[in-house]
């Protein structure tokens, strides 16, 4: 069984985090999409938020679940058997920061990092200017899934 975790901070979810779930369905026969809980971090949305905002966009689809993990992503993968970490790249700062990432993780536990490139359409999304956009006042709708655009009331 091919069990993957997405692990993210999700703050909040967006069309790019949307385009790489989809395009995992197919090569997984589970996806858990894991919130990284780091005390050390401010969030514009609670976890139960976050939580909810990714619930409600995959609530039809039975291979997806959503969990909260602490501590180190491998650990987690273990604890729940999964044997790989998906995880998108938009550009060369993401590969050089992903890479090593993704090395070290391989080195600590053996789990593969599967990385699916963006979608043209979704590749200049990101959570940090999605809450910039949302925190001055403006439409984000266009950026985000239902669920996130409908909380915000934009
Ligand atoms: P983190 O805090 O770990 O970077 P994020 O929630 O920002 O968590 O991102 C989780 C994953 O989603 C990362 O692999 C990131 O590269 C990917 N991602 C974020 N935005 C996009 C996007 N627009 N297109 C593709 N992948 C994306």
């Amino acid at each position: 069984m091919k069990k993957a975790v997405f692990p993210g901070s999700f703050d909040p979810i967006t069309l790019g985090h949307v385009d790489i779930i989809k395009r995992g369905l197919p090569l997984f026969d589970e996806i858990v999409i894991a919130i990284g809980i780091n005390a050390k971090k401010n969030y514009m949305f609670s976890v139960e938020e976050r939580m909810k905002f990714i619930g409600n966009t995959f609530f039809a689809e039975e291979k997806i679940s959503v969990e909260t993990y602490k501590g180190l992503t491998v650990n987690y993968c273990k604890e729940i058997n999964a044997n790989f970490i998906l995880r998108g790249l938009r550009n060369p700062a993401d590969f050089e920061f992903e890479k090593s990432i993704a090395q070290t993780n391989r080195k600590l536990s053996g789990i593969e990092t599967i990385f699916l490139l963006t979608s043209a359409e979704t590749s200049y999304i990101s959570s940090s200017i999605v809450r910039d956009v949302m925190r001055n006042g403006g439409n984000a709708a266009s950026l985000v899934p239902n669920s996130v655009a409908s909380k915000v009331d934009i």
